[in-house]
């Protein structure tokens, strides 16, 4: 039982895995559980906000999000509604290092499943809505560099490329 509660090592830049599409959940049981719950004792003990499986090695559609105002779990999730833009500085447990000033829907509606593999709801406004969004952007292989400007890109690809290096590594 302590060994399935440990954290996960976060996969970090330049690993595979995180560039690709994750799977849906075919339904949320006891495995999937036990995923939710170590996904989110590794953000807490990492001080993140939101970690999605495949930052993990899990290649499948689950992800943790806590902004402050307690633990978010979803799974498939699908974003139906998105209002209004944002801009707010980014950083994210795989690329560390690297922040970036990411432009988002302020607002928005994410549907998926919970914890007990019941259809859920969940309206997220700012920074809220920020991580969301950048979770639900892991399972499609999305990175907050791919938001970055060409200037930015530069100023950060020595971080870039030492994260590759380490990858390789491993
Ligand atoms: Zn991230």
């Amino acid at each position: 039982m302590i060994e399935s509660m440990s954290a996960y090592r976060i996969r970090e830049y330049g690993e595979p895995i995180l560039r690709k599409q994750c799977v849906p959940v075919g339904s949320v049981g006891l495995r999937e559980k036990e995923i939710f719950d170590r996904i989110a004792r590794t953000m807490y003990e990492a001080q993140g906000i939101g970690l999605a499986a495949c930052q993990v090695g899990i290649g499948r559609q689950l992800m943790v999000v806590d902004v402050g105002g307690g633990l978010i779990k979803l799974a498939n999730p699908l974003i139906m509604l998105r209002e209004d833009e944002s801009a707010i500085e980014e950083g994210c447990l795989s690329i560390p290092g690297v922040t970036i000033k990411v432009k988002r829907a302020m607002r928005v509606l994410v549907q998926g499943l919970n914890e007990e593999g019941r259809r859920t709801k969940i309206e997220g406004e700012g920074l809220l809505a920020h991580a969301l969004q950048h979770e639900v952007d892991h399972l499609s292989g999305i990175l907050i560099i791919d938001y970055a400007s060409s200037q930015e890109k530069d100023s950060f690809q020595s971080e870039l490329r030492e994260l590759e290096e380490k990858a390789r590594l491993k």
